[in-house]
């Protein structure tokens, strides 16, 4: 064939200029393969000279499409530059990839046979609730099912990293779970931290002794489609234990800003599910430049407060790395327990009944449990940002916040509750695309005038930041315009977080209303 080729004549067509390389998406074509129609007109040899121009090799031809062939391409050249070599021909119809077709969703369904009780994940009325209450994970899963280079911090009451469906995750420092026992082989302080350190007992075996930690990390990154238990929102992730809770729930701020510190040299993302205890060590832990990098997501609480009159720590922490997560249940309501504020509390993630692995002193390793609790909304959303980030690794906390803001599901129970008004959604975050979140969250309802008052407030869309905006305070009709240069009282520059300072002179006391350009109003009780 390659030797008839040379022989053929040159058709007239071999004049016109061949263009750069057709722009081809490889995620949707048979890599070597092209498809050629060419007219009716076109002789064999014409073809085969054709062909040979691209190395290339008819591996069918069609009865009812005459003169229609299916090419494998010589290795060194590029479906791009095929087509274009072949388009380049007037005795060419078409030529085109080989593309690649898929049924409309193919909803990854792992094998794990507790999956199907799972309706925080794929809700389709099992449990007695409203189909479509849950976070889009199988939607999710056909984009990524997570990656073992993203590393995610559980800062609990430690991990079961002996757990059937944890093990393979929890092994988060290679140098130590290869190396020498007793030795500090990565040279970070912790001798033999292969899985984390309990920073509350002070030593490197973060073993579970509540249950509560090991719960949390499975929904974040129980393994995925080992047939096997449950399934964590990632099926593939790294898990870093750190103990900051003991056996009956109780932690310190020590040890919470030791795992801080112990996090931030792994950049993941710290998770802390119950109130920490507020004080400001712990804030400035979190706030540190050691931290940077770290989305720190907290749990909301469960008083069913409005956190917004009642701040609860560490979700209250005014800092742009803090997403602070309410609970809802399966039909998307709030979860009754659930703490909410309209300024102060982010988003809901489902937190009633979730199945999850858990440790029992009874029956360690392979028990799993229902529980239920703000706590329990939390690692939906930290595993919902590490999904993000094996998405597209170059995404820093910026965008990964913002892109878990944007891409919740609207619904009427996060209304007036959260910030965004919405309930997480990890398909809606994956293909976030001109959704838009514009939202006041500060001040809270009450705010000394003695100081300049922070007032601030979410201008995103997906990603990114939306643009300036200007507020109206009343009385007084002060116009503030807030931004985000990361200067003055806006704490990162290009978080969507925009900022102003509104200083009181002199200090008058009563009710103002913050009216923001975006069209959303709230009032704050100024004290003096
Ligand atoms: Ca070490
Ligand atoms: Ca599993
Ligand atoms: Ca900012």
């Amino acid at each position: 064939m390659l030797a008839l080729a040379t022989m053929g004549a040159a058709p007239a067509s071999m004049a016109a200029p061949v263009g750069p390389a057709v722009p081809v998406n490889e995620q949707w074509t048979v890599p070597g393969q092209v498809l050629v129609r060419f007219a009716s007109s076109a002789s064999a040899s014409a073809i085969a000279q054709a062909n040979a121009s691209v190395g290339g090799r008819v591996m069918k031809s069609y009865r009812f499409l005459p003169q229609l062939q299916l090419i494998r391409l010589s290795s060194s050249v590029s479906v791009g530059a095929a087509i274009a070599r072949y388009q380049a021909r007037s005795d060419v119809l078409y030529a085109q990839p080989n593309f690649i077709y898929k049924i409309d969703r193919t909803d990854l369904t792992p094998n794990d046979p507790l999956y199907p009780s799972m309706y925080n994940l794929n809700n389709t009325g099992q449990t007695g609730g409203t189909p479509d209450s849950d976070v889009d994970a199988p939607e999710a899963w056909d984009l990524t099912t997570g990656s073992n280079s993203i590393a995610v911090g559980d800062i609990d009451t430690g991990i079961d990293y002996i757990h059937e469906d944890l093990k393979a995750h929890a092994k988060p420092n290679t140098a130590e779970c290869n190396g020498v026992p007793g030795v500090d082989d990565d040279g970070n302080g912790y001798i033999d931290d292969c899985h984390g350190i309990d920073a509350i007992n002070g030593d490197t075996d973060p073993m579970d002794d509540n249950g509560h930690g090991t719960h949390t990390a499975g929904t974040m990154g129980a393994v995925g489609n080992n047939g096997k238990g449950v399934v964590g929102i990632n099926w593939n992730v790294t898990i870093i234990a750190c103990k900051s809770h003991d056996s009956m729930g109780n932690g310190t701020t020590a040890a919470i800003i030791e795992c801080m510190q112990y996090m931030a040299t792994n950049n993941s993302y710290g998770g802390c599910p119950e109130a920490c205890g507020f004080d400001k060590a712990t804030r400035d832990a979190i706030a540190s430049n050691g931290a940077h990098g770290i989305l720190f997501v907290a749990a909301a609480g469960n008083a069913n407060a409005n956190n917004d009159a009642t701040p609860n720590y560490p979700s209250n922490y005014f800092l742009p790395n803090v997403l602070a997560v309410a609970a809802t249940d399966h039909n998307d309501a709030k979860s009754g327990f659930s703490s909410y504020g309209l300024r102060s509390v982010d988003l809901g993630a489902p937190g009633s009944s979730i199945r999850s692995t858990y440790w029992l002193s009874s029956n360690p390793d392979n028990f799993y449990a229902y529980l239920s609790g703000t706590s329990m909304a939390t690692p939906h959303v930290t595993g919902l940002a590490a999904l993000i980030k094996a998405q597209d690794p170059s995404r820093d906390w910026r965008a990964i916040r913002n892109l878990i803001l944007a891409g919740g599901d609207p619904k009427p129970s996060m209304d007036g509750k959260t910030a965004t008004g919405r309930r997480a959604n990890a398909y809606g975050s994956l293909t976030c695309s001109g959704q838009k979140v514009s939202a006041p969250i500060a001040p809270l309802a009450s705010v000394s005038g003695l100081k300049p008052v922070i007032v601030a407030a979410y201008n995103i869309n997906c990603a990114n930041p939306a643009g300036k905006l200007s507020v109206t305070i009343t009385p007084g009709n002060v116009v503030l315009r807030l931004r985000d240069g990361g200067r003055g009282a806006d704490q990162v520059a290009g978080d969507g977080t925009y900022t102003a300072k509104w200083k009181l002179n002199p200090c008058s006391p009563g009710t103002y209303t913050f009216t923001f350009s975006n069209g959303k109003s709230i009032t704050s009780t100024v004290t003096c």
